[in-house]
């Protein structure tokens, strides 16, 4: 078997790149769909893995004649034998001179939205011992699963406003994110000492991300070069769950997004009841309280009435 491709996106934030293409095969999960698989020797597209969405882009091959070919890429998944596979809808041969290109704009969402999450936990864990469980990324916003330490019942509102706020501050301070590799042995160390919190359980080296003064977390996806690229971050609903508590949240253009929305929610209501957004809640308590009153009259109306 061939090698498998270099990761550029380890080292490198480099979304153009050039490759040649090192294997191929029919997507066969998708029936009369010609989907195809296409290896190359190294790619800057990140697969699927660590709760991060997998890039999509373009490869684009150019004959001798000078025409080109266009392929977009509309999945990426790495294998069990660390193959990385771009989902294309033409074929690509084997020898094939490609330039790749990673769409920008839902690459770096995903890297705030995950480097925003690695910074929430961090600061959850700092400001409430509570312990990130597992991490999930969605299309709209994300989510993380926490245990909360011994002794401590429920997440209050102003404990997330106490974590927004920290976390908010370390984004000000744009502090810068490296990685580096390390041998299992010098990660087991570091789970020892307590610079890491968990590491993966698969052997040979270990990709280490670190954020200045924060944290180190064994972690092989893409983030933002500091802190302060992640942007705003907004903590959203908390709610219970069976494996402890979950709490929602937005970073970067989601973040601006959702805060735009909910004002023009706002502000749609404040409309509908002539108020302003500050006098929603005494207006609606005042409307539902009339509302309350009125059924009571009719009733008693209707009694009268038989
Ligand atoms: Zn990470």
């Amino acid at each position: 078997m061939s090698e498998v491709a270099k990761r550029l996106y380890y080292s490198s934030p480099e979304l153009e790149f050039d490759a040649v293409v090192t294997d191929i095969r029919l997507d066969s999960r998708h029936g009369d769909e010609q989907l195809w698989q296409v290896a190359l020797d190294r790619t800057a597209f990140y697969p699927e893995g660590g709760g991060q969405p997998w890039d999509v882009g373009t490869l684009t091959a150019t004959a001798k004649s000078g025409a080109t070919l266009h392929v977009a890429v509309e999945r990426v998944e790495e294998d069990d034998a660390g193959e990385v596979w771009h989902f294309v809808r033409k074929p690509l041969v084997q020898g094939t001179e490609v330039t790749g290109l990673v769409a920008a704009e839902r690459r770096v969402d995903h890297e705030q939205q995950h480097s925003g999450q690695h910074l929430l936990s961090a600061v959850f864990l700092r400001e409430l011992g509570a312990k990130t469980v597992s991490f999930h990324l969605g299309e709209e916003s994300s989510t993380i699963d926490l245990a909360l330490r011994e002794g401590m019942t429920a997440l209050s509102e102003a404990d997330i406003t106490q974590v927004q706020t920290a976390a908010n501050r370390i984004v000000i301070e744009g502090r810068p994110l490296t990685s580096h590799w390390v041998d299992r042995e010098m990660a087991e160390a570091m789970l020892v000492r307590g610079d890491l919190r968990k590491l993966p359980e698969r052997t040979g080296p270990m990709r280490i991300v670190q954020m200045q003064g924060i944290e180190f977390n064994a972690c092989g996806g893409t983030h933002v070069s500091n802190t302060g690229e992640i942007g705003a971050i907004t903590i959203r609903r908390i709610e219970k769950v069976r494996q402890g508590w979950r709490v929602e949240f937005c970073c970067g253009m989601r973040a601006v997004r959702s805060a735009r929305h909910d004002y023009l929610l706002l502000r749609e209501l404040g409309l509908t009841l002539s108020v302003g957004a500050a006098d929603l809640h005494s207006r609606v308590e005042k409307l539902l309280a009339e509302k309350k009153a009125m059924a009571k009259e009719l009733k008693s109306l209707g009694s009268v009435q038989r």
